[in-house]
């Protein structure tokens, strides 16, 4: 089974063409992560994916987003939960303006552990220029890994250059995802995924995730292919292109 662990769907778009892109490339799941700057966006982008899960409920999940520095935060993650089925947190530092290592973080955490539930961090790059690139800096994960063990975390658009293979590596609770930078660093030296889970000493940890959305279905497939071609056993394959990602979302 393959399952896009990294995928967003906006106001407005074509959500067959989604679908049938999602076909083309087997993607059996997408899992379709909340995306907005401020609170109007946030809500707005729960909503729409609440009803779209509600209407594919075999072919798109949903991690909802909140802003954690917002007082009412953890209330409002737990009852997208229970109202709307939402299987993850997803959370993007650079444009929802907080640090990963604020303080203000650590209630959703525990929340999340509670609910058993994984949060996926955006890290690394971000285009809008408001944006605060250090806020996702995926080395913070590290000590929020260590704060709260029992969170499941996903460093989003894992940089196998950087500490997050170690990262993932270190911490039972640490996951990354392929997302583009993956992909991009994959595209110029096609011996890194092998190298990537030597270093990590597991291929338990690391989710195929494409960012793809109904504007750019193109980026099903450009993240799929250096994992398709990557040179490691069709077990390792399976993980990383959906057996993992079962386990998270617990459809094993
Ligand atoms: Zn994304």
């Amino acid at each position: 089974m393959v399952i896009d662990f990294h995928t967003h769907i906006q106001p407005g778009t074509d959500v067959p063409h989604f679908l049938s892109e999602m076909d083309k490339e087997g993607i059996q799941l997408s899992v379709v992560l909340a995306l907005g700057q401020d609170q109007e966006e946030l809500e707005a982008s729960n909503r729409l994916i609440a009803g779209l899960v509600e209407k594919h409920p075999s072919r798109l999940t949903g991690f909802a987003s909140v802003t954690p520095t917002r007082k009412n935060a953890v209330k409002e993650f737990e009852e997208l939960v229970r109202n709307h089925g939402f299987r993850g947190l997803k959370l993007h530092p650079p444009i929802q303006h907080f640090s990963i290592d604020d303080p203000r973080v650590s209630p959703l955490m525990e929340k999340c552990a509670e609910l058993d539930l994984p949060v996926l961090f955006h890290t690394g790059g971000v285009f809008l220029r408001e944006g605060i690139i250090r806020y996702g800096d995926p080395l913070l994960i590290d000590e929020l890994a260590i704060r709260h063990p029992n969170t499941t975390m996903i460093i989003a658009h894992g940089n196998p250059f950087g500490p997050d293979p170690y990262i993932a590596g270190k911490h039972p609770n640490v996951y990354l995802d392929t997302t583009l930078t993956f992909a991009q660093i994959a595209r110029l030296i096609p011996r890194i995924g092998p190298e990537m889970l030597d270093w990590m000493r597991s291929d338990e940890k690391v989710l195929y995730g494409s960012d793809a959305n109904p504007n750019r279905t193109w980026r099903f497939k450009y993240n799929l292919d250096p994992i398709r071609e990557m040179d490691v056993s069709e077990e390792t394959r399976a993980k990383i292109l959906g057996g993992t990602a079962m386990k998270l979302l617990k459809l094993d």
